[in-house]
């Protein structure tokens, strides 16, 4: 039985490309491993498989008596709804610890760095196994992505140092300029409606049995919103109540300002308010040098919610 490798549902560029670099090394040491994704590519995430020659890995949202492989998660809120019936064989990824159980002994490569696909390589490298040219491409420009070109504070030295061997791998020296190529795809949000924006990048929460969502977009310049915002800010009420969410934020991150204006819908408001110890205006609040959801969102909200 294939295993099948897959991340987490509205797949970012790590979940889709440590599916596939993760099959590719599964199959090199003998294990039958398909790569997966729970769901549509994003722009950025097209750009880079477009670069580096790849398929985007097969569509799958059911995964009942199949083995599964899991990347770049490990709550439930990002799992395929049958997870409970899947058998989980392993589980690779940067986040805090989630609430997927198993019923076998799995394999998990956790770690506090700033992409998976970091991990994955240490998995190359502990099974001996060269890594291709365009698998490393993909795996670069994962960890460009999820790690902001190293300006996040997720970053550690583990995934600079990565970074530089998978660029000597596949050739490409500066990386950069791809990197920045990459953040210019991602900031193209004109002719997107707002629903789609808010669900490019979308992550689904239990606080303390509250239900919250918190999506990202991640631009080269905020002004590009400047147009939409008060689109956006409507949608993500609508979106919310239709989803019987607690709280629903919206992070617009300008990756050159290195803030993230962050747009606000909540059945009461001063539970962010509190979290962060700021003042809404019209639902909006500027925090300055927060660009990521992991470190400088979820730690605060979520214990507002206790
Ligand atoms: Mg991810
Ligand atoms: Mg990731
Ligand atoms: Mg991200």
């Amino acid at each position: 039985m294939a295993i099948y490798t897959c991340g987490h549902t509205t797949p970012d560029s790590d979940s889709i490309c440590s599916a596939i670099s993760l099959a590719y090394l599964l199959n090199e040491i003998k294990r039958e491993a398909i790569p997966a994704r729970q769901g549509e590519l994003n722009p950025e995430t097209e750009f880079i498989l477009n670069k580096f020659s790849f398929k985007a890995p097969i569509l799958k949202t059911q995964f009942k008596g199949e083995e599964l492989f899991i990347t770049d998660y490990s709550d439930k809120g990002q799992a395929p709804k049958d997870i409970d019936e899947a058998i989980v064989v392993g589980i690779v990824d940067h986040h805090k610890l989630g609430d997927i159980t198993t019923s076998t002994p799995l394999e998990c490569w956790i770690r506090p760095v700033g992409c998976t696909n970091t991990i994955v390589k240490e998995m190359y490298d502990y099974h001996r196994v060269k890594i291709p040219k365009n698998i490393a491409g993909i795996m670069m420009c994962a960890i460009l992505s999820d790690t902001v070109i190293f300006k996040s504070p997720t970053c550690t030295n583990i995934d600079i140092k990565t970074v530089r061997e998978l660029s000597k791998i596949c050739g490409i020296e500066d990386f950069g300029a791809l990197g920045m190529e990459m953040f210019k795809v991602k900031s193209q949000v004109q002719g997107v409606s707002s629903r789609d924006l808010i669900l490019r990048d979308y992550k689904p929460f239990d606080m303390f049995g509250s239900a919250v969502g918190i999506a990202q977009l991640e631009v080269v310049d905020l002004s590009l919103f400047d147009d939409v915002k008060e689109g956006l800010l409507k949608e993500l009420e609508a979106f919310r109540v239709e989803n019987h969410l607690h709280t629903a934020c919206l992070l617009l991150t300008d990756i050159i300002k290195e803030g993230s204006e962050v747009l606000v819908s909540s059945s009461n408001i001063e539970v962010f308010e509190k979290a962060f110890e700021v003042k809404l205006e019209n639902n909006k609040v500027w925090l300055q040098g927060c660009l990521s959801r992991k470190k400088q969102i979820i730690p605060f909200l979520e214990p507002a919610f206790k």
